[in-house]
């Protein structure tokens, strides 16, 4: 089991403070949803996990086993088993995502060692299938020309080729049919097991009727201000987000 601890996070960018002290425990095993209003830092946490340069860590601390991440990049974290499907993915032109799939493999692996062509290919078609994708897109070049759905999906199969301990999957269901939606679903309940972690900001109940969450997390104005089971999800569906923006107010 491995635990990813955030501790009284304070994130800057440009100077504005965002994050204003988030606490989060997430374990291996465990699917938290973070949900909150557009402009609650939501994508700023994930940023700031992955340890985007542009933001600064003003206060505070990320634990991995009990080490603090703050001063690895980017590369080191995606190589400990840190992922994030972003909610506007990049395109790569010139780069297919099987290229770009084995390279990130390849880092993976030992000292001077790459995966066969074989093991990769075989494992890629495996995980296309899982998705309802067909073989070609692997043969795209990264997000380039791909609809908002394929971009998802594109982010579900890198997630399922790196295999991460813990993956956070930033509004990965916005702009998604109800199909798509499944199929993306389908993707992150087949990385359940007690050795993946997954972290799902949403904006809306649908996705965690088709990914079932642990714990739920309700963030607001660059804090989380709630943490629960399903109910809050309830909750917040009856009532919106009032009841937690007058509790911070008063
Ligand atoms: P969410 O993902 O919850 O919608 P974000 O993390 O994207 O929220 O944004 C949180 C807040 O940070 C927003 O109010 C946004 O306007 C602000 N923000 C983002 N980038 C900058 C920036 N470069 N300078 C100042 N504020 C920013
Ligand atoms: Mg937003
Ligand atoms: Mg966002």
């Amino acid at each position: 089991m491995h635990t990813l601890e955030i501790i009284d996070l304070h994130a800057s960018i440009q100077g504005v403070e965002i994050l204003k002290g988030v606490n989060l425990t997430w374990k291996t095993g465990e699917i938290h949803a973070v949900m909150g209003l557009n402009g609650a830092g939501k994508s700023t946490l994930a940023a700031v996990l992955m340890g985007n340069p542009r933001y600064e860590v003003t206060k505070g601390d990320i634990l991995w086993d009990g080490e603090s991440i703050l001063d690895w990049e980017v590369d080191e974290r995606s190589r400990k088993g840190l992922f994030l499907a972003m909610q506007y993915p990049s395109e790569i032109p010139g780069v297919t995502t099987a290229d770009f799939l084995r390279a990130a493999l390849n880092a993976r692996q030992p000292e001077g060692k790459s995966i066969s062509v074989m093991k990769f290919l075989k494992k890629l078609d495996e995980k296309l299938a899982i998705l309802d994708m067909k073989e070609e897109m692997a043969e795209r070049y990264l997000n380039e020309g791909f609809s908002g759905g394929e971009k998802k999906r594109n982010e579900i199969l890198q997630m399922l080729m790196l295999d991460p301990t813990f993956a956070i999957l930033d509004e990965i269901d916005s702009g998604l049919d109800v199909d798509a939606l499944k199929v993306v679903a389908k993707g992150v309940n087949a990385m359940r097991s007690p050795e993946f972690g997954a972290l799902l900001v949403t904006h809306y109940r649908r996705l965690l009727d088709y990914i079932e969450p642990d714990v739920v997390h309700i963030m607001l104005d660059g804090k989380i201000i709630q943490t629960g089971g399903m109910e809050l999800v309830d909750q917040l569906e009856r009532d919106g987000y009032s009841t937690w923006k007058e509790e911070d107010e008063a």
